[in-house]
This record gives structure tokens, C-alpha cells and sequence, in this order.
């Protein structure tokens, strides 16, 4: 996600601290900020954007400081503005600090402050944390910081510093990564290995709840109540490419092992389990509005629209609103109807996508409401609409979506709660859905291991020229997807069907040279799926079933079973997709194909 680099050493800080924002930038940052210690004095500077205009803010002023904290920011709290990146300060101005990651409970803090006449100035989260370690500072930064930390519920990754104690810098983590690099009589923090690898490959990895003073005679960690922790240096083996990369051979490989991780951010805060009810920030000032909705269509293209027909199944379900979903580039061109009452979701991972954002133009023009699910902060469809969530699944960098998928169809999931617990969805209803909700990353972390043997599928039938994929409800948009999947990046051909719809034409094409992939997890629609597997076989197709693990007679049907744990069916696409994303990665690789640059396709389709 987002950035942290710090320095303390002999050399100009600046230029190192730049550099390493610049490392971290690789994915696409909001805003950027830093701050230098020298002559007792902190000094700060901030912008919105990238790193470039961050460095228009740079002058000599900053020159000659060897000690200082960086961050490029990925909004979750408040817009992206000068005023919301970080560094924060404290109360006094003299303490410093920037944060990855969610203050899950900023606004009891906030009130807290408050009372104690502690005023917040940015919508940040981390502005709270800054003035709460100013408000326990008694002369000792790493002992403000803890006694701050002992009060927050969320993730962080934080590094601070203080002008009356200016060769110091405290760090410390909890479930955002944070790095000790020592090199020759200087240190490095980083969130990521990329911003320090040219410096030093000796590192420290921070645990959660551990706090990490450095200074310069060398450095200390300790657990959140001031125990000592004894840290064993590692040495970075990697390249920076690789680092990059996370050690994974490709990003589309890297974002599917990092889905569980990227819908617990996606799901972080959200979902309130007291009240049984969803809380979407950007959605509130429109939620009156929005539950009097006669209509919804939700908007995308490629990947989004999958994700849409799976929102419309499940908004109808837990909301009882009629919806429909449409392709963008045929909504904005067909002279829609859009009467009173419609409200229009635009799903788009970039934010950019041209056709969405002039569907959501034309739909505003005609009077409805706008809703965005998106990825990219600040992007034009977030700032168009009329309110939004976002994904949080951090930046995808692999062209064939797939944590965005996931994150989409989790945010309408939210979305679909949202609205029927505002409507006749009863309190006990929205209670299970939600717990079953908070279960799906363990689910996806429980698919991973399917992936020695969807590689070992995909070697049996990467040379097959065209495979199928059928799906019933729920599944049908997956069996899209999967197909979507293979074509995109492995360039076989592959199409995606309703399984009813095989015997209207394309069971004409079964044969023992086809792959047929079927999607047949337990829920109202299995006893009409196993029919079909048991058509497709009679004519002699290649079956291969994603199912649920323990049902053995589906094993006894299919050539190859890819079992997957249970989850209530209306969850069952966030899993099913999996194994789906997987069989496509491995024929892609088999087959030698460009896997995170397949030909032709570009990752934000900003063009027509
Ligand atoms: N929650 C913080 C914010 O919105 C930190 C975001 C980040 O991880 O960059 O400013």
C-alpha cells in the first residue's frame, strides 16, 4: 500500500529520503510527505500527488539534515490534500509522525482529545495517533509512543521524531511491515525492503506490537509494555526487481496469494458486528437517498462487469431493489432510460476506465444518483460520483484483475448489506451474512493450496485450443470470469456460460478435446449443475469441477476435483474464483505468455 522511509545516519537526508519515497512509488501513491530534524527544529513539507511535486516543494533549507521521516500516502481517511498527507504533528508542533494503515477507533480518540482541549485539523486517522503521543510526551519519545499504541485499535506502521530529542527516531508496527535496515553508521526504516536494498541488505523485520528505537549509537526494540526484544539480523538475498515483486515470480501470482490480506483492509472497520450492520463511510450522506432508490444498474467493463452481475444477484437478494447491470460501453451510447429513483454503481479498479466514467457522466446527466466502487484513490470516477467505496485492496499491478475482482465484489457484498439492513433485512439475517462475510480471506488463505494442482491441470490442457466454463446463479458470473481469466493472458480461447444454456448451441462443440471447467460448490442450484456435468460428460468432454470439500460424488463424475471449503453460497463466487485465477496463471506460464503484460491489453482502459 503506502510508504514509510526514515534516516538516520551522516548523510544529507534529503536526497535519501526522496530516493526512497521514489522506490515505493512503483504502484501509484496519493500524496508524499517528509520531515528533517536539524538545529532543534522540525522541518516539514507536504504535498498531494507524487513524488514530483513533493520535490517542487524541496529547497536548500532541508540541506544538511542526517536525520528524517518520509511517507507516500494511500488515503483511507480523508481526500487526498496537502493538509491529510503526512507527517502529522502533535499539539506542540515539536513531534512528527507518519502512519500506514487504519486507526480503527480515531474517533473515540478524537472525542477524547477533544475533552482534553486537543484539537484535530486534518479527516486523517493519523493525526489523532500524532496528538495522542503528544499528549503523553513527557520528555521520552519511544515512551509517548507506547503509551499511545496501548490505546489504539487498528493497524499501523508508524515512525516518529522530536525536535527536544533530535537524534532519535521510534518506529513500531502492528500488522503493517516495517524493516530495520543497519548499514555502515546509518539506519534505515522502511515498509518496504525496496526503499533501503541500495543502502544496506542487513535488516531487521519488526513484529507486530514491537516498537524500535534508533539512534546513533545503534538501536533498541521492545514490545509495547517496554520489555526488551532480542532481533536477529537477515540478510536481503533479493534483487531489487524481485523485492519488488515480493519474491513472487509474477504480480498476477503475487495479488492472488495476497487476497485474504487485501480483504481484511477491504473488510477493516466495516463491519459493525454490534449493530449487525455494514458501515461505509463514503455512503453515509446519501444513505437516506439511497434506500428510497427504485433501481440500481451497476456499470463496468471486463472484469467489473462480472463483478456487477454478482452485485445485481446479491443486492436483489438482501435489498429486494431491482437491478440491472450493464456493459458501460453500451450504456453510454444506447440512450438510456433512467427515471426518478435510479441510482447507478460505476465498478471500475482504476478509477479511469473511459467508458464507465462517461456512463456515470450520462446517468448523472439524466438525473441519478452516482455511486463509484473503486480502487485508485483520487481517481476521476471516485471524484465524479456522487459517493463511493472504495476497495482498499491496494494497488494491482498484474493486468488480468484478480485481488480487484475479489475486492469488488466483496464491496458490493457490503453494499448489498448496507442497503437491505436499511430495509427489511433483519437484524439476525444481516448477522450471520456479515460473520460469514468476516470469514472470507481465512476461506481464500484455505484455496491457496490448490495451486500445485491447478498447475497440474493446466499442464494436462494448456495445449487445448478452447476450453468452456459453466456456472448456475451465483456461479454463472465466475464461470465468466474464469474464462475471462484463460483468455486475457494465456490466449486460448475460452467462453463462459450459464450452464442451462450449453444445450442451446454450444454443447455442439463437447468433445474429449475440451476442457469444460464447471462450477459446482453446494448451494440451491448443485442438483441442476451435476446434470449438466453429467451432459457434458455423456458427450465426452474433459470435466473438471470446482466443488465443495468432502462431497465425494461429484469425485465419482469428474476427471479433476479442485475442492474448495464451505461458505454460504451467496459468498461462494470470492472463493470459487480462486482455483479459476490459478488454473489461468499456470496455462499462461506454460505456455510461455507474457504473463503480468499480456499482449494488447492495458491495466487502466482509458481509452474507447
Ligand atoms: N489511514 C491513514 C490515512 O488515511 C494512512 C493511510 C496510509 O496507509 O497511507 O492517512
Amino acid at each position: 500500500m503506502c510508504g514509510i522511509v526514515a534516516y538516520i545516519g551522516k548523510r544529507d537526508v534529503t536526497p535519501i529520503l526522496i530516493e526512497g519515497l521514489k522506490r515505493l512509488d512503483y504502484r501509484g501513491y496519493d500524496s508524499a510527505g517528509l520531515v528533517i530534524a536539524r538545529d532543534g527544529k522540525l522541518t516539514l513539507r507536504k504535498s498531494a500527488g507524487r513524488i514530483a511535486s513533493l520535490e517542487s516543494k524541496l529547497d536548500h533549507s532541508l540541506d544538511g539534515s542526517t536525520i528524517g521521516v518520509a511517507h507516500t500516502r494511500w488515503a483511507t481517511h480523508g481526500a487526498p490534500t496537502d493538509i491529510n498527507a503526512h507527517p502529522h504533528t502533535d499539539q506542540s508542533g515539536r513531534i512528527a509522525l507518519v502512519h500506514n494503515g487504519i486507526i480503527e477507533n480515531y474517533r473515540t480518540l478524537t472525542r477524547y482529545l477533544e475533552s482534553e482541549g486537543v484539537q484535530v485539523e486534518s479527516e486523517t486517522d493519523t493525526e489523532v495517533l500524532a496528538k495522542l503521543v503528544g499528549h503523553f510526551y513527557e520528555g521520552c519519545l519511544e515512551d509517548a509512543v507506547r503509551k499511545a499504541l496501548r490505546e489504539v485499535r487498528g493497524t499501523f506502521g508508524i515512525a516518529a521524531i522530536s525536535a527536544e530529542e533530535p537524534d532519535k527516531l521510534v518506529a513500531a508496527r502492528r500488522g503493517s511491515p516495517l524493516i530495520l535496515g543497519i548499514g555502515k553508521e546509518e539506519f534505515l526504516i522502511a515498509s518496504d525492503a525496496a526503499a533501503i536494498i541500495q543502502h544496506t541488505a542487513n535488516v531487521i523485520y519488526l513484529e507486530d506490537n514491537e516498537v524500535l528505537v534508533v539512534d546513533r549509537d545503534g538501536y533498541k526494540t521492545t514490545n509495547l509494555d517496554a520489555t526488551p526484544v532480542t532481533k536477529e539480523v537477515e540478510a536481503i538475498e533479493w534483487t531489487l526487481e524481485q523485492i519488488e515483486l515480493g519474491g513472487f515470480s509474477h504480480f498476477m501470482r503475487k495479488e492472488i496469494y495476497e487476497q485474504p490480506e487485501a480483504l481484511r483492509t477491504c473488510l477493516r472497520g466495516r463491519l459493525d458486528m454490534d449493530e449487525a450492520r455494514v458501515q461505509l463511510g463514503g455512503l453515509a450522506h446519501v444513505a437516506r437517498e439511497l434506500i428510497k432508490a427504485k433501481r440500481i444498474i451497476l456499470t463496468g467493463c471486463g472484469t467489473a462487469w462480472h463483478a456487477a452481475l454478482i452485485g445485481e444477484y446479491l443486492i436483489e437478494e438482501l435489498a429486494r431493489i431491482p437491478c440491472e447491470v450493464e456493459y458501460s460501453s453500451e450504456f453510454r451510447y444506447r440512450n438510456p432510460i433512467v427515471e426518478d429513483g435510479t441510482v447507478l454503481i460505476s465498478i471500475s479498479q482504476s478509477g479511469e476506465t473511459i467508458d464507465t466514467l462517461a456512463a456515470l457522466r450520462e446517468a448523472k446527466n439524466k438525473g441519478a444518483m452516482a455511486l463509484g466502487v473503486v480502487n485508485s484513490v483520487g481517481s476521476t470516477i471516485a471524484r465524479e460520483t456522487d459517493a463511493g467505496v472504495y476497495l482498499h485492496v491496494g494497488p494491482e499491478i498484474g493486468v488480468a484483475s484478480t485481488k480487484a475482482f475479489v475486492g469488488q465484489v466483496t464491496v458490493l457484498a457490503m453494499i448489498a448489506a448496507f442497503l437491505g439492513r436499511r430495509s427489511h433485512l433483519s437484524p439476525a439475517a444481516c448477522d450471520q451474512y456479515l460473520r460469514t462475510l468476516a470469514t472470507v480471506p481465512d476461506v481464500i488463505e484455505k484455496t491457496l493450496v490448490l495451486d500445485e494442482q491447478c498447475r497440474e491441470i493446466a499442464a494436462e490442457y494448456a495445449d487445448a485450443g478452447n476450453w468452456l466454463y459453466l456456472g448456475r446463479g451465483l456461479q454463472y458470473p465466475i464461470a465468466l470470469e474464469g474464462a475471462l481469466k484463460l483468455k486475457e493472458i494465456s490466449y486460448i480461447h475460452a467462453e463462459g456460460l450459464p450452464a442451462a444454456e450449453m444445450k442451446h448451441g454450444p454443447i455442439a462443440l463437447i468433445s474429449e478435446d475440451m476442457p469444460v471447467v464447471i462450477l459446482a460448490p453446494r448451494g440451491h442450484w448443485y442438483e441442476k449443475v451435476i446434470g449438466n456435468i453429467e451432459e457434458v460428460r455423456s458427450r465426452g468432454g474433459r470435466v473438471i469441477v470446482v466443488a465443495t470439500e468432502g462431497d465425494t460424488e461429484v469425485a465419482k463424475l469428474a476427471e479433476h476435483v479442485l475442492f474448495v471449503p464451505e461458505i454460504d453460497e451467496l459468498l461462494a463466487p470470492l472463493v470459487t474464483v480462486v482455483p479459476l485465477q490459478m488454473l489461468a496463471y499456470h496455462a499462461a506460464v506454460l505456455r510461455g505468455c507474457d504473463v503480468d503484460k499480456p499482449r494488447n491489453l492495458a491495466k487502466a482502459v482509458t481509452v474507447e
